[in-house]
């Protein structure tokens, strides 16, 4: 078989593609297809926006007869701020424009929260996969990494809010994690992780003997 993850996000795919590493079945990024993603994303969660994304690439295959044996995924994610009400959320990408530099969108987060005490500056990286079989079956999984937000900008890893996500147990910012140690702990590594264990339970896909 054959799963098809729909990001342009050469990052991501390197990270699902390691974690896919098990999984009897060909990984294919949209690139790879010479497809390209432009849905919007209009969703007021993280779950509405994966399935969009989902959809769109099924909408475009199936009417092709292009989804036998294929099972297209997608992920939605964001910053969640506990002190904010969640906020940016599902807006993370598009918080203060979509173009504005991540310096820029960061230093206004951290002065927006310099009076905030520690014991407040909980915060989570939320991820949502959503995975659809060539009949329209429609799987949803999520999960998140928590962490807090720190007081400086820390680290030239990762990407977007990675220099502000502290992460208590490792005792840096996510920022300052190599991609390695970073994937090991991520949000969207542990949805990919349970949606693979579904989908197993499921006999949807098989692993490699
Ligand atoms: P999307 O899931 O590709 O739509 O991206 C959502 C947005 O959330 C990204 O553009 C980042 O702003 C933010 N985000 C999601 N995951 C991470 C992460 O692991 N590190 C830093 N920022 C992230």
């Amino acid at each position: 078989m054959r799963i098809i993850f729909a990001t342009g996000n050469a990052g991501k795919m390197r990270e699902i593609r390691d974690i896919l590493a098990d999984v009897d079945a060909d990984v294919y990024s949209l690139k790879d297809l010479g497809l390209k993603s432009e849905a919007e994303e209009t969703g007021e969660t993280f779950a509405e926006n994966a399935v969009i994304k989902v959809r769109e690439i099924y909408d475009i295959l199936s009417p092709k007869g292009e989804m036998k044996d294929t099972l297209i995924m997608a992920d939605d994610s964001g910053l969640c701020i506990d002190c904010m009400g969640g906020a940016p959320g599902v807006h993370s990408a598009r918080f203060m424009g979509h173009d504005t530099d991540y310096k820029i969108k960061n230093a206004a987060i951290l002065d927006a929260m310099k009076a905030v005490p520690e014991e407040k500056r909980g915060a989570a990286f939320v991820c949502h996969i959503a995975a659809i079989d060539e009949n329209g079956r429609i799987w949803n999984a999520e999960d998140e990494m928590r962490g807090s937000i720190s007081h400086e900008p820390k680290g030239k890893e990762g990407f977007g809010y990675d220099p502000i996500f502290y992460l208590p147990e490792m005792g840096c910012t996510s920022g300052e994690l190599s991609e390695e140690e970073k994937n090991r702990i991520s949000h969207r590594g542990k949805v990919l992780r349970i949606m693979k264990g579904i989908l197993y339970k499921d006999g949807i896909i098989q692993l490699k003997v």
